[in-house]
This record gives C-alpha cells, structure tokens and sequence, in this order.
C-alpha cells in the first residue's frame, strides 16, 4: 500500500471510521514505514492541540457568568453616570432655587406691614365675620372716629411734610 493512501486510513482512523480490514492495513503499514509512524505522531499531536481548544472553550455556565459580569458593569456604568450627573445637577438645581428665591424677593410687591393704621381699620370693618353686628356697630362708629381721627393725623403729618 502507498503511504498516500494509508494517509487518508490514519485521518479516518482518528475519526474511529475504520474497517477492520483497513485497520490491519494501517497497522501493517505503520509497522514498516518509518514515515507514516512520524505523520501518525504529527497528526497526534495536532489532533490533541485541537482537544485541548475544544476543552478549554467556555462552557455555558462560564458564558453566562461573563455576561452576568458584563451586565454588571454595565449597570455600574450606568449608575456611575446617573451619579455624576446628579452630583453635577445639584449645584444647577441649587442656583435655579437662589435664583428663584432672588426674582422672589426682587419683584414680588411690598408687604402689607407698610398699610397705614386707618387702612388696617377699614380693613377691619370691610370684614363682616370678625365680630358679631351688635359689637361691630359699636365698633363702626368707634372705628369711624378713630379713622376720622388717623386721617386726620395723617393729612396734618402730610401738611407738616409739605410745609413745616
Ligand atoms: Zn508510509
């Protein structure tokens, strides 16, 4: 038999698709022939190498770990970002509040501290509910004097402003 054809009995024979006969063959062959005992050897070796890849690929627990793995950092990832950018916001969200708080304080019109005590008594008499009619006649007339009288003080301190 030539050493080409025992070639492809070796190849065959890793594969385990050998007939008996053939097998006889190969073996008879090998024995003789000091070249196909070195490509038995060669093609042993490289056979083995490739056994080797197949154990050493990541089985479907590993992958999934790795994924896991991958999602996980992802997720930091993502969180790291909200993070930054949240630290980042604060300080944004902090002026929009002062700016607010100063737009606030700059337009809002004058309080009401500033009414004059005649106002704040007829403020008192426009409100119906505060006391009950008896007293609030009582008290209209009252407070009719006292803003008579307020005015009054008013219109002379004016006077007095205007000419002293
Ligand atoms: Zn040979």
């Amino acid at each position: 038999m030539k050493c080409k054809k025992i070639e492809k009995l070796l190849l065959r024979s890793f594969d385990d698709l050998l007939k008996d006969e053939e097998k006889e063959n190969l073996e008879s062959h090998l024995r003789s022939c000091l070249l196909c005992q070195a490509k038995r050897k060669e093609y042993e070796t490289i056979l083995g190498l490739l056994r080797k890849e197949e154990d050493s690929e990541p089985n479907p627990y590993f992958l999934e770990r790795i994924q896991t793995k991958i999602k996980e950092r992802e997720k930091d990832a993502v969180w790291t970002s909200v993070k930054q950018w949240s630290i980042r916001a604060v300080p944004i969200s902090l002026l929009l509040v002062l700016l607010l708080a100063m737009v606030i304080i700059l337009f809002s019109p004058p309080k009401s501290q500033e009414l004059s005590q005649s106002e704040v008594l007829l403020l008192r008499n426009l409100n119906p509910l505060q006391e009950t009619t008896t007293l609030l006649e009582e008290e209209k007339v009252e407070n009719k004097n006292m803003m008579l009288i307020f005015t009054a003080m008013e219109e002379k301190n004016d006077i007095r402003r205007y000419f002293p």
